[in-house]
């Protein structure tokens, strides 16, 4: 019998409105004996079940929810239906037909607390970030083969939520014998991706389809590419027929492996790019002085903000690269500018970008709102789940 985790009085409204997590503070008791990762029958305080969750003792998020229904068994045949559901909902949606890397399962949003899944090619790669999903690892990575028929299946649990959890990183091969690198087909441009090393599980997937934007709105234009990384953004821009691309990064492996994918398409014109090694804010202030300017500008800047405890200071960075993007931009020109800071609303965001644009003493119009592409959904009751917010952004 599993253990019941019974919920302090007037603590269930999350629960009621189908919110995935339950906080320390919300929790009465634990009756009964449950290690990590251990599901429990969730109820209110006067023993109304309201679902069945992974326990996680070491975390704030003392729970999360598999299922809203009590009577549901937690088991592999539920980690089967999940994520046949979860991959039926890739497979039908038109606008992923075609690609080869696209999100699998991702956590929350598909009713898998912890359990995120990427697909680059005929590999998998899992990041198992909560107790739950750590405990149930071996009925995932079942589930996973039997939906996809994927050859490999990589993990990298190595992101600071584990730490949360009390579980320490892990990393290594599954099934098969998964590449170190391998190579993306993306919108009909070719990158190379690094599965062991690279950012998250690889690459930024999340970015696909607003790099599909640049590249539709580049088309004889003078392109800065703040934030790069693996060049994504630059080589969609040069595919669209921007004029010239600068791009800049801090880190050198990531622009090495930039003009390796832009190698890999001999299609681009790479005379038209320019790689630059550089902090972007002292880079933003030196173009500034010597009076560049740009008619596309994309900033894709790291999570400045992992959580509402560093909001402040990450809203003064937000606000500052956005102020010397607004400087940098030519009349006419676009700002596609993203935040991917849990921490930092989208409406925060949208305030920061106004407040910058009036210090650097411009109007602007929004043209549009931007976000991860359909493979990663946000739950409607979990919005904090939008973790990745843009805007393009038009100078008149
Ligand atoms: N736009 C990319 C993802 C960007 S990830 C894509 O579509 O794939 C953020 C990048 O910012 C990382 O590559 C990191 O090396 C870089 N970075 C972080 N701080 C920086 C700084 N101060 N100056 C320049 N680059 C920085």
């Amino acid at each position: 019998m599993s253990a019941r985790l019974v919920l302090a009085r007037g603590k269930e409204a999350p629960q009621f409105r189908r919110h995935p997590w339950v906080f320390a503070n919300a929790v009465d008791a634990l009756v009964g004996r449950a290690r990590p990762g251990d599901t429990v029958l969730v109820e209110t305080h006067d023993g109304r079940p309201l679902g069945r969750a992974a326990w996680s003792p070491a975390s704030q998020i003392r729970a999360r929810m598999w299922t809203f229904d009590a009577d549901e068994r937690i088991d592999d045949a539920f980690f089967r239906r999940r994520i046949d559901a979860a991959v039926a909902c890739r497979v039908a949606h038109p606008s992923l037909a075609g690609q080869d890397g696209m999100r699998l399962v991702h956590g929350e949003a598909d009713q898998l607390p912890g359990v995120i899944v990427d697909r680059y090619r005929d590999t998998l790669v899992v990041a198992l970030n909560s107790a739950g999903a750590d405990k149930w690892r071996a009925a995932i990575v079942g589930a996973l083969l039997r939906a996809t028929g994927a050859a490999h299946v990589h993990e990298r649990s190595d992101s600071d939520g584990r730490r949360l959890e009390g579980l320490p990183p892990r990393a290594g091969t599954l099934h098969g014998d998964p590449p170190r690198i391998t190579e993306l087909t993306e919108h009909g441009v070719r990158l190379r991706v690094d599965l062991a090393e690279g950012h998250k599980t690889g690459f930024y997937l999340d970015q696909r389809d607003n790099r599909r934007l640049t590249r539709d709105l580049a088309a004889g234009r003078r392109v800065l590419n703040c934030f790069c990384y693996t060049g994504g953004f630059s080589l969609q821009a040069l595919a669209g027929g921007a004029r010239a691309v600068l791009s800049v990064d801090s880190s050198a492996p990531a622009l090495a492996a930039a003009q390796a994918s832009l190698m890999l398409n001999p299609g681009l014109d790479a005379g038209r790019a320019s790689w630059r090694e550089a902090d972007v804010f002292e880079l933003l202030r030196e173009l500034k002085s010597a009076g560049e300017k740009f008619d596309l500008l994309i900033l894709d800047p790291p999570k400045f903000a992992p959580s509402s405890a560093h909001a402040e200071r990450a809203s003064r960075a937000y606000r500052d690269i956005n102020r010397l993007g607004f400087q940098l931009l030519a009349p006419g020109g676009l700002l596609m500018t993203y935040s991917c800071s849990g921490g930092v609303s989208a409406e925060r965001f949208r305030n920061l970008v106004a407040a910058a644009a009036c210090d650097a003493d411009v109007e602007a119009q929004v043209l549009q709102h931007l976000q991860a592409g359909p493979d990663h959904p946000v739950a409607l009751a979990a919005p904090e789940g939008a973790y990745l917010k843009g805007l393009l952004v038009r100078r008149p």
